[in-house]
């Protein structure tokens, strides 16, 4: 189908092969052009674009882009440059937001345009509908991503290998095949030169990012933390060794949660093993100060790695210690009281053995606390003499 692109749908769908054609001359000289005018201003928006994405994804449907040449240029060059910047940043969960963005923008675009362009769309980037609906092959690997049941392929009618999906399915489907392909590739190798001519829109970006760290988590809560989080943090004040998975989550969750990373040195003061300098580069290097900023790891991580200890009921409705914390400090916050039931250790939700845990740090309640306890957890701790949290292995460098 012959569909005729002008320089407004490039500016829309910067991913096309048409629109990367633009996107290859300026790459040629990049550093001349985010030297010159018009790529201060390519490089200005692109910084836009991965805040909005990383802050505020959408709130609404984004202005239609200028059909005037000079606009289509900087709005093409601020999607290249966007990637650009992820890429400098080295930060995974920025590159995925930034995908999931370009995607929602694309989408919401794409479900106003006119038949003919929706069916080059789809052409365009490798979904085949002629037979109505999408072949099994295709439609498996985009519906693996997406969280609904209605997706899975039992839910679905499949007749001689195509998958039956509606019209306004086939565009969700579409949003997630431009989400893959914004992924792909990303992080870039940019080279150095090019990450230090971006520097001034990376703090941007960067300032941006710990402002709405700010407010999602706000001034840090230690009534707040998680049972795991709180468990290490006592073994550490107990003057404990930490092996490597301890530290490195207990360091990244701090972190995370706006902690100052002097403060988190400080918490690492009473280990037998301290050396200021060496535990200052080991938090600089987990809060992002060698370009890669690392998430805490999750609750499954978490587990695998025998530092899941002594979950409560709020566990029970988590899968993230920083969601624990998240839902736990609002729940504070709001005045409500928290009930006695949520600080008790859940009963065999946790696939984790028993024994891995609790054993590894001291109890550090109350007597009361601890004797409540006791009546939910009848476990016997096989060996209370381990002084270090086990570490069964090294972490999978979980970064953002
Ligand atoms: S379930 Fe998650 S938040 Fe709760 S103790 Fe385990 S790792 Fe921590």
């Amino acid at each position: 189908m012959r569909v005729s692109l002008d320089g407004r749908d490039l500016a829309t769908y910067p991913f096309l092969k048409e629109s990367q054609q633009l996107a290859g001359n300026i790459a040629d000289s990049l550093p001349v052009f985010l030297e010159g005018v018009t790529g201060k201003r390519a490089a200005s928006s692109a910084a836009d674009r991965v805040i909005e994405a990383v802050t505020k994804p959408l709130a609404t449907d984004p202005p239609l882009p200028s059909s005037e040449a000079l606009s289509v240029k900087i709005e093409i060059a601020s999607y290249a440059i966007a990637r650009i910047l992820v890429s400098c940043a080295k930060d995974r969960q920025m590159i995925d937001r930034l995908a999931k963005y370009e995607a929602n923008r694309a989408y919401r675009a794409l479900i106003n345009e006119e038949p003919e362009k929706r069916v080059f769309l789809y052409q365009a980037l490798g979904m085949d509908i002629t037979a109505g609906g999408l072949s099994v092959v295709q439609y498996i690997p985009l519906a693996a991503h997406l969280p609904e049941d209605r997706w899975r392929l039992v839910n679905r009618t499949v007749d001689r290998g195509i998958v039956a999906v509606s019209s306004g399915e086939k565009d969700e489907l579409l949003r997630e095949q431009i989400r893959v392909l914004v992924r792909s590739h990303l992080p870039l190798p940019v080279p150095e030169r090019i990450c230090q001519l971006l520097a001034a829109e990376q703090g941007r970006i960067q300032a941006a990012v710990s402002e709405r760290m700010l407010e999602e988590y706000g001034v840090v809560e230690t009534g707040a933390y998680p049972p795991c989080i709180s468990a290490i943090l006592q073994a550490l004040a107990d003057g404990r060794n930490l092996t490597h998975s301890g530290r490195f989550s207990v360091t990244a969750f701090l972190n995370n949660i706006g902690m100052d990373p002097a403060q988190i040195i400080r918490m690492y003061g009473r280990s037998p093993d301290f050396d200021e300098e060496r535990t200052s580069y080991q938090v600089g290097h987990i809060s992002g100060r060698g370009g890669t900023e690392y998430t805490a790891p999750s609750c499954a991580w978490m587990k695998t790695n025998s530092l899941c200890i002594r979950p409560d009921r709020t566990c029970d409705k988590v899968q993230h210690p920083l969601t624990y914390y998240k839902v736990k400090k609002r729940r504070l916050s709001s005045g409500r009281p928290v009930s006695h039931a949520d600080d008790f250790p859940a009963t065999g939700s946790h696939d984790h053995k028993e024994s891995d845990q609790g054993d590894q740090v001291p109890d550090s309640r109350s007597d009361d606390r601890r004797k409540g306890d006791e009546k939910y957890d009848k476990r016997k701790h096989a060996d209370q003499s381990g002084d270090d949290i086990k570490d069964p292995g090294f972490h999978d460098g979980t970064k953002v």
